[in-house]
């Protein structure tokens, strides 16, 4: 057998195993390996080029051309295989990716108003339609603002140090809301309707005392004010806020800083005054203090008490909110639970 003639057939033989491990290729990535080995520069048919210094000065470039064809052929077959494993390849990882659009995605939570704004918003609303404008005071007041000046004097058992919070000597944690009000007699022009909601703070902490609260405090200061006018108010405000067929009924009290004053009572909702838990089977819930301005708080805010007369009246924020809403712990407004919060 002549040299050509086993080249001849050693390239066959190339040839051969090379279409089959091409086409037994199972990714791109194996079939280009595949191709290296035969086609690379370190490759069989490089191997097959070293022998052709044996053959004749005539048999090389006749044998040259045969492996050149061979090479071709296996370019093209590459190519036509690579297409069709990149196409399949694709797919694959288009189902793989595939988005099921009907699946669930994440719930997004959105925000919203805190029981406590909510009830605060409502009020302020309903105050403000007659005639009420809102007022914001600090929360740290000197001690004059939370006591002095509401005619609370020094052996009061509101000052007691259980109940308040002090800074130091002259200041405080304001324990309610009606130091606004002082701050309006003492700045603006009379007569005046204003409405001081606000966080207060005292130290206390059980099922229905928190150590920061929030109060509304309403005060109205005119030439004539009468306790008719603070009951028709208060009547308004009961509708309003409850509901058209609630009631309220005024109980003789006591505040240093009204006289006369009274305590608020409004007619059950819940139970339409026939008796049940929330209003202790009474018919009947406490819902604010009220009174006429005491001649001694216009005196102390540089007023003549002879010629201005005034009604004000203090709410629980987190008072009406139980009721309005039937909230059983007043601790849960202040816990951030997202689950309690979201049923407003
Ligand atoms: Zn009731």
């Amino acid at each position: 057998m002549n040299i050509y003639a086993m080249l001849q057939d050693k390239l066959q033989a190339i040839r051969e195993e090379a279409v089959a491990a091409f086409k037994a290729a199972t990714s791109s990535k194996d079939l280009y390996d595949q191709k290296v080995k035969y086609l690379g520069k370190k490759g069989s048919f490089s191997e097959l080029m070293k022998e052709m210094g044996k053959l004749s000065k005539d048999e090389r470039p006749k044998f040259g051309q045969l492996v050149n064809e061979v090479k071709n052929t296996l370019e093209d077959l590459f190519k036509e295989l690579t297409d069709a494993l990149k196409e399949k390849e694709l797919n694959a990882s288009l189902e793989d990716e595939r988005i099921d659009m009907s699946l669930p995605g994440n719930r997004m939570r959105l925000g919203k108003k805190h029981p406590i704004n909510m009830v605060i918003d409502e009020l302020v609303d309903i105050f403000s339609r007659i005639g009420f404008s809102v007022r914001l005071g600090p929360l740290i007041e000197r001690d004059r603002y939370n006591f002095e000046a509401l005619n609370i004097p020094a052996d009061h058992p509101a000052r007691d140090m259980q109940d308040t919070f002090y800074i130091d000597e002259q200041h405080v944690l304001r324990t309610q809301t009606s130091p606004i009000q002082i701050h309006s007699l003492e700045n603006e022009s009379l007569p005046l309707r204003v409405l001081g909601p606000g966080a207060v703070f005292r130290s206390d902490y059980d099922v229905s005392h928190l150590p920061m609260f929030h109060q509304i405090e309403g005060i109205l200061v005119d030439k004539e004010v009468s306790m008719a006018d603070l009951k028709g108010i208060l009547a308004y405000f009961a509708k309003e806020f409850f509901g058209p067929n609630v009631k309220i009924r005024l109980r003789p009290s006591f505040f240093p800083f009204t006289e006369p004053s009274a305590e608020v009572d409004c007619s059950c909702a819940v139970c339409d005054a026939k008796g049940c838990r929330m209003c202790g089977h009474t018919g009947w819930i406490e819902v604010a203090g009220c009174g006429l301005v005491h001649p001694n708080v216009f005196k102390e805010a540089g007023l003549d008490a002879e010629k201005w007369q005034g009604l004000a009246f203090g709410m629980g924020i987190e008072r009406l909110a139980v009721v309005k809403y039937g909230v059983r712990d007043i601790r849960l407004f202040n816990e951030n639970d997202m689950d309690f919060l979201g049923q407003f």
